[in-house]
């Protein structure tokens, strides 16, 4: 079977295939499914020079251009890749440290917000806009945040061609860090929206404006959210450059929110890399955790924790991996997601269960032990990781470890980002690193609406 382009078909099995360029310029499948490939490019069988490297950017182009088929040539993919990842603060892009024997820290932060969203925002929205100019459209992105998000996606978009990218933020409710990430930045495509609201306003007026088709349409509206498969695709890369750094199969410990980032992981172990296995680590909400543990999905009400980017109430990626272990059973998937929507509530099957813990395993960590073992690191090693990294490493600190089998914790954001947190652990905040010294002489831009979707309409529209 050999065919020009890989082809990509939905969760719930009722989307046309579609092309890794359609994917990435949709995001949600037009049935409310998620986008996986048809069938998994094998890395290893074909020879692929990039399965076994440890440079990023070779790792990247070897991937991207196994998924992207048909869609983008290697070279466009290759530019796409160096341009993305050429503003990062460290050479190695994603570089693996030891910190006490076979326990590793893979650091996911070195991009321009500080948060490994990066890693896969940099080269989707330069993808994108790729696209976009070949489609010869124009696209809206709209987009509610809480904090991190925002960032990472106007450091992405911003100043790149036939895209105009809105922010909404609830006005007051982000760090100083956060808001300024956002409304310092110097492109004239960037729009800032402070709503005078909270984060579920901001999100309810997203959604609201997206079900106004005749405007959506009008405008190009669009969204580069987690489900979009070109973020997995990206952060596929790390798994294989850190696997071939140690040299042999390790166990990857990821903190873990909307399942996007652990679900890369599974998805690089469909491509053919050995890898142990992988733990889920979650804060308070662990709906993640109890899944694993009980097989009953059941959202709960969102706990505020010290691991903001994890405080999520359905992790909207586990479809991805149950997709898989129910064997591509799409009409399951699809019976099942009415069922939830429904019920609020989903009892997998055994069979199910039993897949997802042959690959995966789970532990949750509080407020309490997130301070703690923020502490212990410092104590310990002199290292300072922020709230998210430290509920991963929590979980690897109870695990029993054995001499000769590595671990491998995700750091997915620098410690300065959360500074309270930190202190609230060591006694003091990290030190400032350049990145956010120079964000506090920049000049803001930022538009104050009240929480009303016609004026946010009415205030895009005079913008484009
Ligand atoms: C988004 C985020 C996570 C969670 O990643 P998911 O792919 O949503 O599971 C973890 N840590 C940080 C710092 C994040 O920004």
């Amino acid at each position: 079977m050999k065919s020009e382009y890989q082809a990509f078909v939905s969760t719930r099995g009722h989307a046309p295939s579609a092309s890794f360029g359609d994917v990435l310029l949709a995001g949600l499948a037009p049935d409310g499914g998620l986008y996986l490939p048809a069938a998994w490019p094998q890395l290893s069988a074909a020879g692929t020079p990039g399965l076994m490297t440890r440079n990023f950017a070779e790792a990247a182009r070897a991937i991207l251009t196994a998924f992207a088929r048909g869609s983008f040539t290697e070279e466009e993919i290759a530019a796409d890749v160096a341009a993305a990842y050429s503003d990062f603060d460290h050479p190695d892009i994603a570089p693996l440290t030891e910190i006490a024997p076979d326990l590793y820290l893979l650091e996911l932060f070195h991009g321009p917000t500080l948060a490994f969203k990066d890693i896969a925002l940099q080269v989707l929205g330069r993808m994108f806009s790729r696209a976009l100019a070949r489609r010869g459209g124009k696209a809206t992105v709209v987009a509610a945040t809480s904090g991190d998000t925002g960032s990472a996606a106007i450091a992405a978009l911003g100043g790149l061609p036939n895209i105009a990218v809105f922010v909404l933020h609830p006005k007051g409710r982000v760090s100083d860090v956060q808001r300024l990430q956002m409304t310092t930045s110097p492109h004239a495509n960037v729009h800032n929206i402070a709503l005078e609201g909270t984060f579920d306003d901001c999100q309810a007026i997203v959604k609201a404006l997206f079900a106004e088709t005749e405007f959506a349409h009008a405008v190009g509206l669009t969204a580069v959210n987690s489900i979009n498969f070109a973020r997995i695709a990206a952060q596929c890369v790390y798994y294989f450059t850190a696997t071939a750094q140690l040299g042999r199969a390790a166990t990857f410990v990821v903190p873990t929110g909307n399942f996007g980032d652990v679900f890369a992981g599974e998805a690089a172990m469909r491509m053919g890399l050995p890898v142990e296995k992988l733990v889920v680590a979650t804060n308070a909400n662990d709906i993640m955790v109890r899944v694993l543990m009980t097989g009953v999905y059941e959202p709960g009400a969102v706990h505020p924790s010290l691991s903001p980017s994890m405080d999520i109430q359905v992790a909207s990626n586990f479809e991805r991996a149950l997709f898989e272990a129910s064997n591509r059973d799409a009409d399951w998937i699809r019976k099942s997601m009415e069922h939830l929507a429904r019920d609020k509530r989903l009892v997998l099957p055994d069979i199910v269960r039993e897949r997802l813990r042959e690959r995966y395993a789970a532990a949750r960590t509080d407020d309490a032990e997130t301070i703690e073992t923020i502490r212990k690191t410092h104590a310990e090693t002199g290292r300072i990781v922020d709230p998210h990294t430290a509920v991963a490493l929590h979980a690897a600190y109870k695990m029993n470890r054995k001499s000769g089998a590595p671990v491998v914790v995700l750091s997915t954001a620098h410690p300065a980002k959360f500074p309270d947190a930190v202190a609230r652990a060591i006694g003091a905040p990290p030190p400032v690193p350049n990145r956010l010294k120079s964000l506090f002489s920049g000049v803001e831009r930022v538009a104050t609406l009240p929480n009303n979707k016609d004026l946010v309409r009415a205030h895009i529209e005079s913008k484009l």
